[in-house]
């Protein structure tokens, strides 16, 4: 199968317990390839701009203050039906519903803190890569 990409954020919460390497164990053990990775402090600026979809929505200042509240791991996955395949090791957006060995069931705090992002679909993954890493930072 042709190796796709998608994008991948460690979250506050888990940089702050010290788990970027225990998450990007799972993310390789399930076949995906980092091929691009930096620790970054968020802005507020662009915490709001990436989360834009979210606007609307009643969590949208608490994810944002989250999202800056320490550092993040963004990083490019390279696999074979890399969106889906990086989901299905993330589990449901709520550890609370997610399934054993994912990395929210296994790792995340909450809804909110719930350690990881992923692209939901191809599209996504192509402007949410463009938004925080340039075309000579991801070598595959
Ligand atoms: P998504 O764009 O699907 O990654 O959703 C953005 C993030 O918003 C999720 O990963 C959660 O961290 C957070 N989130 C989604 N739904 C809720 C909610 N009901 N309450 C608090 N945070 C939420």
């Amino acid at each position: 199968m042709a190796a796709t990409r998608t994008f991948s954020i460690i979250k506050p919460d888990a940089t702050r317990r010290n788990l970027t390497g225990a998450v990007t164990k799972m993310l390789e053990e399930a076949g995906l390839r980092v091929v691009a990775s930096k620790r970054i402090q968020m802005t507020r600026e662009q915490a709001e701009g990436f989360y834009g979809v979210h606007r609307e929505r009643p969590f949208f200042n608490d994810l944002v203050s989250f999202m800056t509240s320490g550092p993040v791991v963004v990083q490019v996955l390279e696999g074979g039906n890399a969106v889906q395949r990086n989901r299905d090791v993330m589990g449901a957006t709520n550890p609370e519903n997610a399934e054993p060995g994912t990395i929210r069931k296994e790792l995340a705090e909450s809804i909110e803190a719930n350690s990881v992002h992923g692209s939901d679909s191809e599209e996504n993954a192509r402007i949410e890569i463009e938004f925080f890493f340039k075309p000579e930072e991801i070598v595959g």
